[in-house]
């Protein structure tokens, strides 16, 4: 669900035509379509409304200010996983007792830093990261809130690269030391044990995984109980898969009612971490076509977005839909693979779509790129990151400059 759509077939985000703001702020542009992530925040927070549950969008899905500022402003919290996003939520005046800290490696620097802040919790990922944490509130004079992330050891059943509960993942603490670890971080003198927490990877379209994850987890929590260790929230995590293509992942209701009858009797507090679920879909990349080519065997539509912009296709192989600005002049549809000016055979956004006769300077729209698009930008081959705008009904602004020439060579000394 979204709102990007065609009026009298020219395509708008809510009610802003992307012609216009291509041509005010340039492309390659991101457009955010702030209606769209709002309602999807409050889906969720409606699946599980009857628990006492708080939502903690994370912030690595897409971390402009702007949309985490509104997302505060909604009533969100934060799932965050460095010191880089801590300092983000908390310049957007983020309450810290909403902000969950996950991530394998957190730094001293980066756990002195969230101490400071006095964060809800810490979701532990390792026995080393656990002492850390106990040694360095020590000095500081503190105790720690902690959970720690269990590591069921379930297939996701998504991308490989974004499976993160299974046994062999890095993530997490295995399910069957996690009881011993909890017993000894209950004797540590400045470790506050607060909650369980688990998150078994991203784009997961069925309730499957979820509920043989949350059985483990439930009966881990009855064990924990059953030793006297008491816990107050249950963390189960982000995950939830979103339309890119053809998918029909399940609703957050559908995830919410196959999940519940394990978690709440338990009488936790409930926290959710969903990114893409949120800004996944709420986000387009514009693009310009530059130039098209014929080859031998395939036709390229050159645009001037890139895989520095967008990476996902060449990561994870992920699919966009592809579409155009303006339908108006759409004759016949033919084969074309749609790829950026980047000095790699990697740099492409769509292959083998069909699509129209494309003039250079037409603009074409990449769908759902709300969620790990910007924020896995980079400059490579030395390009200025895209400009970000967010649209709210007829209005619209600006929310990132795109970077200037000045800006890739700023912090370097030569
Ligand atoms: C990335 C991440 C999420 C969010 O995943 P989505 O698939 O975007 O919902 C939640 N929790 C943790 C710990 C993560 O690393």
């Amino acid at each position: 669900m979204d709102y990007f759509n065609y009026k009298r077939k020219v395509l708008f985000a809510e009610d802003t035509g992307i012609g216009a703001l291509a041509e005010k702020y340039g492309t390659p542009l991101y457009v955010y379509s702030k209606r769209t992530f709002v309602e999807h925040y409050h889906k969720i927070c409606a699946a599980f409304s009857d628990l006492d549950t708080l939502v903690c969008y994370s912030v690595k899905a897409n971390s402009n200010g702007a949309i985490l500022k509104e997302m505060r402003a909604q009533g969100s919290g934060f799932d965050i996983v460095s010191g880089g996003e801590l300092f983000r939520v908390l310049e957007i005046g983020a309450d810290p007792k909403k902000i969950v800290y996950a991530g394998v490696g957190k730094t001293s620097e980066e756990i002195k830093y969230a101490l400071k802040s006095n964060i809800l919790m810490f979701n532990i990922e390792s026995v080393e990261e656990l002492k850390a944490i106990n040694r360095i509130a020590g000095a500081a004079g503190k105790k720690a809130d902690v959970a720690l992330r269990i590591n069921p050891d379930v297939d996701a059943l998504t991308h490989h690269y974004v499976n993160t509960g299974k046994k062999e993942s890095k993530f997490g603490i295995d399910i069957n030391f996690a009881l011993g670890i909890y017993k000894s971080a209950k004797k540590m003198k400045n470790i506050n044990i607060k909650g369980v927490d688990m998150h078994i990877g991203s784009q997961i379209t069925t309730p499957i995984p979820y509920l043989n994850a949350v059985g483990k987890i439930a009966q881990f929590v009855s064990g924990l109980n059953r030793e006297g260790i008491k816990i107050e929230y249950l963390n189960i995590g982000g995950g939830l898969g979103i339309i890119y293509n053809e998918e029909k992942p399940a609703t957050a209701e559908v995830f919410a009612k196959a999940v519940k009858p394990y978690i709440a009797g338990f009488g936790l507090k409930i926290i959710l971490e969903p990114g893409r679920f949120i800004i996944g879909n709420a986000g387009i990349l514009v693009t310009k076509v530059i130039y098209n080519k014929k080859g031998r065997s395939k036709n390229f539509v050159i645009v001037d977005a890139g895989m520095n912009d967008l990476i996902r296709p060449a990561l994870y192989g992920s699919f966009h839909k592809i579409i155009p600005e303006n339908f108006k002049s759409a004759a016949k549809l033919s084969p074309c693979d749609v790829v950026g000016p980047i000095c790699e055979s990697a740099d492409f956004l769509g292959k083998d779509r069909m699509l129209p006769e494309l003039a250079s300077g037409a603009l074409l729209a990449v769908r759902s790129t709300g969620a790990y698009g910007m924020s896995m930008a980079s400059n490579y081959n030395s390009r200025p990151r895209a400009a970000e705008v967010m649209v709210d009904g007829s209005k619209h602004r600006l929310i990132r400059e795109r970077e200037t020439y000045e800006d890739l060579v700023a912090k370097e000394k030569f």
